[in-house]
């Protein structure tokens, strides 16, 4: 990738939707493998206390030693919260339950919005030389995943494929203009991705038209079908993509990287 789509140093995005269990982590620990893939250097940051993307790319929490908290919260150093994942060219800042009280202790912090973005501009950062970092955030709209979007470029929502799936876009767009408003005038909806997708399911096609007619471009034409190697793949601590490299989920998520470097080119452009 040309430089010119990243002027200041990686391109940062957050894999964000207040529902759980649609998708994010798989598609942050999935399309950082598709990107690895493509010779990207990408940062993984797991921005839930639940730790599940630290988990999926085969940290145990024993190995957790420095984490998110205190990469945002104790301003511990980039070289002792970044460490090598079994992925080659996926680095991970991991997360533990910890995480779950930073919303509370911060709420007095006048830069509680911009830890992240503050920590991530370090210029120590440039060292590692990531061309994307990937933020998995928690399933909810609190001051992390705000400081996620404060932090990132854009977002990607990961939706998925069931009924009342729109329900709640509009609380998440909501928040996105009031980031917009404040925090971070430039942030992008880099795109929507359906996830779990059945394609012998009406209800899925049904959920793929709707998204489509709504919000048209904002959709990404990568559709990630629901494939059981896919949810097989973290309990054995690997990205689907290494797991079974021929499965049908390994290739939506290179499909989805192909779009995602297409689309940057064309901003870079
Ligand atoms: P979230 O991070 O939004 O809570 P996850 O990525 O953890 O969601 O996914 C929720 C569950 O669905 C996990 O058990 C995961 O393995 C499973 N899953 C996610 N994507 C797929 C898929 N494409 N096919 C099958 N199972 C999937
Ligand atoms: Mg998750």
């Amino acid at each position: 990738m040309s430089d010119l789509s990243r002027p200041t140093g990686p391109r940062i995005v957050a894999i964000t939707n207040q529902k759980g269990g649609v998708g994010k982590t798989t598609t942050t620990i999935n399309l950082a493998a598709a990107l690895a893939e493509k010779n990207l250097n990408v940062l993984v940051v797991d921005l839930d206390p639940q730790g599940n993307a630290s988990t999926g790319l085969g940290i145990e929490p024993e190995d957790r030693k420095f984490t998110t908290y205190d990469f945002l919260v104790d301003e511990v150093e980039l070289e002792q919260v970044i460490l090598n994942t079994s992925t080659k060219l996926v680095s991970l800042i991991p997360a533990t339950v910890d995480l779950s009280s930073a919303d509370i202790e911060l709420f007095t912090n006048e830069k509680r919005s911009f830890l992240l973005h503050d920590a991530l501009r370090q210029t120590a950062l440039d060292a590692f030389a990531f061309d994307y970092v990937l933020i998995d955030c928690p399933p909810s709209l609190n001051l992390l995943t705000v400081n996620a979007m404060v932090a990132a470029h854009s977002v990607i929502v990961p939706l998925q494929s069931e009924f009342f799936a729109l329900e709640g876009l509009s609380q998440l767009m909501l928040t996105i203009r009031e980031v917009r408003q404040t925090a971070n005038p430039n942030l992008r909806i880099e795109g929507i991705v359906l996830t779990m997708y059945d394609a012998r399911n009406n209800l899925s096609q049904q959920v793929e038209a709707d998204a489509r007619a709504n919000l048209g471009d904002l959709v990404f034409r990568s559709v990630i079908p629901r494939n059981v190697r896919v949810s097989e793949a973290p309990s054995y601590a690997l990205p689907v993509l290494s797991y079974d490299t021929g499965s049908k989920g390994a290739a939506a998520y290179r499909s989805l990287a192909t779009e995602l470097l297409q689309k940057h080119e064309n901003i870079a452009a």
